[in-house]
């Protein structure tokens, strides 16, 4: 099934996970589909499938052959598809760096907060600017304070623990814009300010789903000591990919867990549901 309209494949789809580094294939049995959005095409086509009876969309964030660097990657178009296709909550797993010496390679962190130190990327949907399949954006300010979803949180720390992978519950998640890895002055920088992680790919995904009033939880899987957290040479690409190898099926199955456990669409409570506070976005939600 290839180039579908939007409207025959809604709701096909509650539950959309977005795979980084390392994750290039969430789910055995799988439909593809290509999804276009007024922002160009996402990442990959969306893989379907199901867990627990859950109806899960997949996306590689950096494409399946890893040939988006985290500054290109088109975040506006990945989100929208997912939620045209019918997701309203959304797992984000992704490498980072620790920036604490306790947070070694194979940690697990949840985090709470976000810095964003991103530089060159688009990360509204309200930029007042046209769109291709019709309307305007409104000039709308939506809450970022909490930038995750607390009952996602809540159900990604207790699938965890219940794979006996003890989670670090809360922290903040600095978001670099890379490609690059940090200089030991940034990363010491980072360490001192109190931040817990660092990563690539972090933002705009929370700040784009919560305009979209998706449910987004950050998943962080620790594939290096950050190059001031330590005193080693820095951080290498194959370093984070040996790591993220080495625990790929272990957060498989702490995701499965999750998506079995996220509440139905319909029962969401949480404060991401009302981020607009019923003002009008300019467009219709997809
Ligand atoms: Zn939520």
């Amino acid at each position: 099934m290839a180039n579908t309209e939007n409207a025959e494949i809604a709701e096909i789809a509650e539950i959309g996970v977005i795979g980084g580094s390392g994750f290039y294939s969430f789910l055995d049995d799988v439909t593809e589909i290509q999804v276009d959005t007024p922002y160009g095409p996402p990442s990959d086509s969306l893989f379907l499938g199901e867990v627990a009876g859950r109806r899960v969309a997949f996306l590689p964030r950096h494409g399946r052959g890893h040939h988006l660097p985290p500054h290109r990657i088109n975040y506006r178009a990945n989100l929208w598809a997912l939620r045209s296709v019918g997701a309203r909550q959304v797992l984000g797993p992704c490498a980072v760096g620790g920036l604490r010496p306790e947070y070694g390679p194979g940690t697990l962190l949840v985090p709470d907060q976000l810095v964003d130190r991103t530089k060159a990327r688009a990360q509204t949907y309200f930029d007042g600017l046209p769109l291709s399949g019709g309307g305007v954006p409104n000039v709308v300010h939506v809450s970022l304070a909490d930038p995750y979803c607390p009952t996602g949180r809540k159900v990604a720390l207790e699938a965890a623990r219940g794979r006996d992978w003890e989670p670090v519950d809360g922290g903040t998640l600095v978001v670099i814009e890379g490609p690059r890895f940090s200089t030991r002055a940034e990363s010491l920088w980072h360490q001192a300010q109190g931040w817990s992680a660092v990563g690539m790919t972090g933002h705009p995904e929370a700040a784009l789903a919560r305009e979209l009033e998706l449910c987004y939880t950050s998943l962080n899987l620790v594939t290096d000591l950050d190059a001031g957290a330590d005193t080693g040479e820095g951080v290498s690409h194959e370093e984070v990919l040996q790591v993220f190898a080495a625990n790929v099926d272990r957060l498989r199955g702490v995701l499965f867990d999750a998506v079995a456990a996220l509440p139905p669409n319909e029962k969401r409570d949480c404060l991401c549901t009302t981020a607009l506070g019923g003002m009008d976005p300019g467009f219709a939600m997809p």
